[in-house]
């Protein structure tokens, strides 16, 4: 702190009697480890600055959209040179179809894709599409999977295996949810009880491949390849929600990590989001041609958007999907993420604290458990006390890790080895001091 004064105090006290809980998205309240919220008045490379001036490390960076790090040139004068030709038409850009025909370069699963403003409307609108497309009304989800806020998708589990699940919200009626069926990852049994039970009604599974909104939790491969079996056979459409792991988990993003393991293995649908808009307000869905041709205007699937294809938040977008297309890009950024996974891991080995993470490209994740875990009821486990002692021994040393214990970590190429093996150190002196 540079004066006596914490800004941040005073900020978050102003900002609660405007905005509920003073911030516009929950987790940034820090409810869950306590604490004052850091309001950040700059940031540049791996680091952020807060309302007193002070530094952080940051791996969150925007909650992962921050790849190349904050304020990466090449993307600053691209946005800089979009934002002077005019901010927003409404009406159709080269520059638009420029960033379409990238993306569907990058991910040849998809033959077409449509750009909107944020995750939670590409997510909602592919549920929509494959409703419509396929004629059907059941979803299938997994519980501690993240989709956004649509309606249909704040749903936790059902009391029995393969049941419909109850809203997670007040102001979503049972009856909006009442077609959702949610079950639990990475369980076999239950995903093949569910299609033989619902296969003819189901039209979609959503999956994040590797659950980042479970802190960090991959689908098995023999889970996923069922998932890919059950779908084809019923007709149903697997969808991968690909927002966190989109161009995070390496340049084929999560589907390639699985084509790896599974001969030929690709979704139905993706949605992606974060990455591709390089931290401005830009996500997209796409699939086959014959599904994504059910859109408005060619086909009876409405969905629009006034901001929908920004030209500011496009030019930002391929300026990032341009840099990560450089080669050695992920075995770089791998390379640094295991580094502090390892390093992490032999830290809290060193102090005889349970630990236990993973990663995969510019995404980490960790545990203070012997063993990594498969499912929500298992990283639920994690006792949050010593995690909210860590989180805050993190920050009051510069570091900055997601206030929540089921969130995932990132890591951008900004970081360097020296920027980890400072964490590490940090988190050693934590380690120690860990009730
Ligand atoms: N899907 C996943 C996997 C996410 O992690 C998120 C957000 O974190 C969303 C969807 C929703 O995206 P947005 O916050 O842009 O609406």
């Amino acid at each position: 702190m540079t004066q006596d004064i914490d800004l941040n105090q005073q900020l978050f006290a102003r900002a609660q009697k405007v905005i509920p809980g003073g911030v516009n998205s929950p987790v940034r309240a820090f409810k869950a480890v306590g604490g004052t919220p850091r309001f950040v008045s700059k940031a540049q490379g791996a680091y952020f600055w807060d309302a007193n001036g002070r530094r952080y490390t940051d791996y969150i960076g925007s909650w992962g959209p921050m790849i190349l790090g904050h304020g990466h040139p090449a993307v600053v004068e691209a946005v800089q040179r979009a934002v002077l030709e005019g901010f927003s038409y409404g009406a159709p850009t080269e520059r638009e179809v420029e960033l379409a025909e990238e993306i569907l370069k990058l991910v040849p699963s998809m033959d077409m894709v449509r750009l909107v403003s944020s995750g939670t409307e590409a997510g909602m609108s592919a549920i929509r599409l494959a409703r419509g497309a396929t004629g059907r009304k059941t979803l299938i989800k997994f519980e501690g999977c993240y989709h956004g806020h649509a309606d249909a998708l704040l749903v936790k589990a059902g009391s029995g295996l393969a049941t419909f699940g109850n809203p997670t919200s007040a102001g979503v009626p049972p009856e909006v949810v009442q077609h959702t069926l949610v079950l639990e990852y990475n369980n076999v049994a239950q995903l093949e009880e569910a299609f033989s039970l619902h296969g003819p009604d189901v039209a979609c599974l959503i999956i994040e491949p590797i659950a980042g909104n479970m802190n960090f939790v991959r689908a098995s491969v023999p889970f996923m390849q069922r998932c890919r079996e059950l779908c084809s056979q019923h007709g149903a459409l697997l969808v991968f929600d690909e927002v966190m792991t989109g161009f995070r988990v390496g340049l084929q993003s999560a589907q390639g990590v699985y084509a790896e393991s599974i001969p030929g293995f690709k979704p139905d649908m993706t949605v992606l989001g974060k990455v591709i808009g390089g931290g401005m307000p830009l996500a997209a869905f796409g699939g086959s041609r014959a599904v994504m041709e059910q859109l408005a205007p060619l086909g009876p699937v409405y969905q629009a958007g006034t901001l929908s294809g920004n030209p500011v938040a496009t030019a930002c977008g391929l300026a990032t999907l341009r840099e990560v297309q450089k080669p050695g890009f992920y075995e770089d950024l791998s390379r640094t993420t295991r580094l502090l996974v390892n390093g992490l891991t032999q830290a809290a080995l060193g102090a005889e604290v349970p630990f236990c993470g993973d990663s995969e490209g510019g995404m980490f994740g960790f545990f203070l458990l012997d063993a990594l875990p498969a499912n929500y009821g298992q990283v639920m486990k994690t006792s949050n006390p010593r995690f909210n002692h860590l989180f805050h021994g993190l920050l009051d040393r510069g570091v900055y890790i997601a206030p929540a214990l089921y969130e995932a970590g990132f890591v951008s190429a900004a970081h360097t080895e020296a920027d980890i093996a400072a964490t590490v150190a940090a988190a050693r002196e934590v380690f120690e001091t860990l009730p």
